[in-house]
This record gives C-alpha cells, sequence and structure tokens, in this order.
C-alpha cells in the first residue's frame, strides 16, 4: 500500500462571492478522500484531478469513473485494463504507479508517425542528449512514453531549475495533457494526421504550406482553430519543415529548435503567454549552445480576448 507516501490536497471549487467554501478535500496519493479532512456542499462530484467519482460502488471517494477507466482508488489500481499499455508496468497500473508525479486525465500524449520518430527521437536527443533514448521511447501506438528510467522521479528532481530539467518537464506535461499533440514533419501541406483531412479556414480555403512561410514551423492548436474558425482541427499539431535549411533570409534555424518552438507554442496557447514560448524555445536552445531567439512582434504577449 502507498497510503505513507504524501498527501495530496485540493481545494476544490471555492465560491469567493459572500465568502461560501464549498469543498474541501484532503487526499491520499492515489486519490482516496480522507475522511475528517473532507468538507463537501451538496451536488458536487468531482475528486482528485477533477475526475468523477461514483459513490454507490464502494462508498464515498472509493471509486473514480472517466472516458478509459474505472479505478479503485484505495487499491490505486484500474479495473479494465489500460488501453495505451506499457511493457515495463502492468496494464491494471494507474499514474505508472506514481501518483505524485503523473495525472492521467484522459491517458493522451506527444503522437508521431513511425516515419518520423527518428526525427523526433534526434531533436529530443538534441537536448537531453543520450539521456534522449534512456528517457523516451515510442508505444505500438506512436505515442511518446517514458522508460523505466525516464518514470524514476530523481531525474526530473536533479535536473529542475536547469534548462533540460524545464524542458524535460514541458516534454511530460505535453504527454499528460488530455488533448494529443502530433509531431509532423513534412515539407507538404497540412493535414490532419487524425483524420487525413487537410486543415481548411473559415472560407473553405487549405492551409498550403505554412511552414515555409512562417520559417520552418507551424503549430495549429486547438485553441487556435476555435479563434481563427480553422476547420478539420481535433488535435494539437506541430509541423515541422523536414529540410534543416529552409526559407534563406527568414530563420535558418535547424530542425530542432523549430521542434522545441512549436512545442512551446502548444504549452503557451494563450495570447497572454507567448514571450514564454520564446523563453521554452531558449531553454531548448542555451542546452545545445544555439543563438537565442529574441522576442519578437509576433511573440509579444497581447490581452487575451476571450
Ligand atoms: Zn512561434
Amino acid at each position: 500500500m502507498r497510503y505513507d507516501v504524501a498527501i495530496k490536497t485540493g481545494i476544490e471549487k471555492m465560491r469567493i462571492q459572500g465568502v461560501c467554501l464549498q469543498n474541501v478535500t484532503d487526499y491520499s496519493s492515489f486519490g482516496v478522500t480522507l475522511d475528517g479532512r473532507t468538507m463537501q456542499g451538496d451536488g458536487y462530484r468531482y475528486g482528485m484531478n477533477s475526475q468523477e467519482k461514483v459513490d454507490e460502488i464502494s462508498g464515498a471517494g472509493n471509486h473514480y469513473t472517466a472516458t478509459h477507466w474505472e479505478y479503485d482508488p484505495r487499491l490505486g489500481s484500474r479495473w479494465n485494463q489500460d488501453p495505451k499499455p506499457n511493457p515495463s508496468i502492468s496494464n491494471y497500473a494507474a499514474f505508472a504507479n506514481n501518483s505524485i508525479w503523473y495525472s492521467d486525465p484522459l491517458g493522451d500524449t506527444i503522437r508521431v508517425t513511425t516515419a518520423n520518430q527518428g526525427y523526433f527521437m534526434e531533436d529530443l536527443t538534441a537536448v537531453f542528449g543520450q539521456d534522449a533514448s534512456l528517457l523516451f521511447e515510442f508505444d505500438k501506438n506512436n505515442n511518446l512514453t517514458f522508460t523505466r528510467a525516464g518514470q524514476i522521479k530523481s531525474y526530473r528532481e536533479q535536473s529542475l531549475g536547469t534548462n533540460k530539467g524545464d524542458v524535460y518537464t514541458g516534454v511530460l506535461t505535453l504527454v499528460n495533457s488530455e488533448e494529443v499533440t502530433n509531431i509532423v514533419y513534412t515539407n507538404k501541406e497540412i493535414t490532419n494526421p487524425e483524420t487525413g483531412q487537410p486543415y481548411e479556414n473559415d472560407k473553405g480555403q487549405k492551409l498550403t504550406s505554412p511552414v515555409q512561410k512562417s520559417g520552418g514551423e507551424a503549430t495549429i492548436t486547438i485553441s487556435d482553430a476555435k479563434t481563427q474558425k480553422l476547420k478539420n482541427v481535433s488535435q494539437n499539431t506541430v509541423v515541422i519543415l523536414i529540410d534543416k535549411v529552409h526559407s534563406p533570409g527568414l530563420y535558418d534555424d535547424p530542425r530542432e529548435n523549430n521542434t522545441f518552438h512549436g512545442m512551446g507554442h502548444v504549452l503557451y496557447q494563450k495570447n497572454s503567454e507567448q514571450e514564454k514560448v520564446i523563453d521554452f524555445d531558449n531553454k531548448s536552445r542555451r542546452e545545445r549552445n544555439a543563438p537565442l531567439r529574441p522576442v519578437d512582434s509576433g511573440h509579444k504577449n497581447k490581452p487575451d480576448n476571450n
């Protein structure tokens, strides 16, 4: 049992209006609500990691349900086998048996087609050196996963606060994000890797070759699709020109700069966080002693218009 590891604290749904605190919940490390440390108002159905609780099955706070699982937080195990299993751990494991480090709202990830996985691993190696192949691998569904070494918490602790550690945390965030992020290497027009449909704007025009126009990288996020009325966008997609030399006079960046730049755009999708994209990009450059990229007008923070 792992209840001795640590206590996760969640204060959820606080309503400041007239100071009405509706829910305060302390959890065991795998999500059991703790007696005497939990206060819940009526009708609030969610628990750890905003997962929906099903109190009818095993009593209050002792069962969770989500898109891909039925989960018992007292055992830290799922009822059904993981639809995206990792060969190095049990198919019934949850949070890779490390609930402090991982959260897995839908079990989604960074996805790279088989043909492009070599490029992506090269780009990871540019930042992580030989650690890249020790830390990361692709499963049979083309999802980026962590190797056993990659799951060891100490790596992150040792590297925390360094450029490499911050880039690692960014990759970890994308792997654990609810949304799939596709990494696509191409010299052609962009199609949705999930559906094969070309991306279009609201006038039905195909988005042809934005990678060439933008200097080697284009990022299409689900939030872009909403604000720019793009069609056929169902997942985040980072598109990187395969050629290392492109758009002379724009940027002569090597490919890996564009890969991490694009991941920065997925991590920081808000208008008000555009300078963080450059910050993330530059962390990967510092690790490789590459020239830093200045904040330009295209990446200045703007007010979020929502
Ligand atoms: Zn950019």
